[in-house]
């Protein structure tokens, strides 16, 4: 479900609705099905291991949960998510899914997966795969929200132009839409909207694409310094010219910088608003809507406020809602009265007090391994039994 409902002077793209009240849901929802079928067809297994500061972890539990032959390991610093996004992936007891809390970083985290993966051996024996950005099912199915968007705008029988405003990390989201205009879809204009990590509207307002310090900020999704699918807009933007998109990257590998001539004609607008501005955003039209934006999506409320004039005034104007607000409370407390009832949602006001299942490892790749053995052999339920058992026998 993609509703588009008109806030203000813009669109609102709602893709807030899922079961983690966020538009990775959307693309891992389907992502699952389509493993879940074409495993069945092959008669084969999946073993998904995966790393998350948070987000993505809870989408792809809640879109790989009950679907037979996939197994779904989830790494997580222990610790260092917010309880509410834990409690999104622990409180699923499903005995396929597996939440491993890591006595370390973000980065030992994804360390520890990436070691798995490269273990070819390991690799091929347990069937293991992953979820992450790159993968492009999770691209064609964002692909589609735009077309379903773009119909529900005013303009749309009569082909008037629509500009999309996307709050953007990975680059995955925004890139769907480029995809979709490159389809044929009436899109006048891109807008793309970071934080204070401002790596990508530093590129498209200079032309040079440099690596920098991830810094913490109200949109934590997005706190991302070097965009995964950043090669696939080279490649577009390059006219799909493989050769000289391996030297750019080949060059950003080395020195933390590549650079490009601007393109002076784009659609693309790109900014970034700082921390400040996502809180009077979310105030700004709380006040005047009494809608409440997520900081995500206020980031992208805020570019396109201050783009949208360049643009002809009968475009429709949608921005992209990536999180519902009740998942990030205390930066939207900062902006309206904490009693607000927007500020829960049914979904997580249930989480606190559930049973949790969670395994404890310590950062150490071969301990992984080790686990992901025992856990496609046993089950997320068999090896949470056993140590129980243990911790009865010594304890
Ligand atoms: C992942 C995420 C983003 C960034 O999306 P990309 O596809 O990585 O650009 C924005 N907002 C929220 C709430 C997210 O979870």
């Amino acid at each position: 479900m993609a509703p588009l409902s008109k806030v203000g002077a813009f669109h609102l793209l709602e893709l807030i609705h899922g079961p983690t009240l966020a538009f990775k849901d959307v693309a891992l929802q389907l992502l699952g099905r389509l493993f879940g079928e074409i495993l069945e067809q092959r008669g084969e297994c999946l073993n998904i291991v995966a790393a998350t500061s948070g987000d993505t972890g809870s989408a792809a539990i809640h879109g790989m949960r009950g679907i037979p032959r996939v197994k779904l390991f989830v790494t997580h610093p222990a610790g260092r998510i917010a309880p509410l996004q834990r409690l999104q992936m622990s409180t699923v007891l499903d005995d396929g899914i597996f939440n491993i809390a890591v006595t370390g970083t973000f980065d030992d985290c994804q360390k520890m997966v990436k070691d798995l993966s490269s273990d070819l051996e390991f690799k091929e024996r347990h069937h293991i795969g992953a979820v992450n950005s790159i993968n492009f099912a999770r691209i064609a199915a964002q692909i589609v929200y735009y077309f379903a968007a773009y119909l529900q705008t005013p303009g749309a029988g009569r082909g008037v132009p629509a500009v999309f405003s996307v709050p953007t990390g990975n680059f995955g989201n925004i890139l769907a839409a480029e995809y979709a205009r490159r389809m044929g879809l009436p899109i006048g204009g891109l807008v793309l909207a970071s934080n204070e990590n401002r790596i990508l509207p530093d590129f498209f307002q200079t032309g040079r694409y440099r690596r920098g310090e991830a810094k913490s900020t109200h949109s934590p999704a997005m706190d991302i310094q070097v965009a995964s699918n950043f090669e696939r807009y080279l490649h577009l933007r390059l006219n799909g010219d493989g050769k000289q998109v391996a030297e750019l990257m080949n060059s950003f590998a080395r020195d933390g910088a590549l650079e490009l001539p601007l393109d002076n004609m784009s659609l693309w607008r790109a900014l970034a608003c700082d921390n400040e501005q996502t809180v009077s955003t979310i105030a700004a039209v709380h006040q005047k809507t009494g809608r409440l934006l997520d900081p995500h999506t206020a980031t992208a409320w805020w570019a396109m406020q201050e783009c949208c004039d360049e643009f002809p005034t009968e475009y429709s104007r949608v921005v992209v809602a990536t999180a519902h607000p009740a998942k990030f409370p205390d930066v939207c407390r900062l902006a309206i009265a904490s009693e607000d009832p927007l500020l829960t949602h049914a979904t997580l006001a249930v989480l606190p007090g559930k049973e949790e299942r969670l395994f404890h490892l310590e950062a150490d790749s071969e301990k992984l391994k080790e686990f992901v053995t025992r856990g496609i052999a046993q089950g997320s339920e068999g090896v949470f039994q056993n140590l129980e058992e243990k911790a009865g026998r010594h304890g």
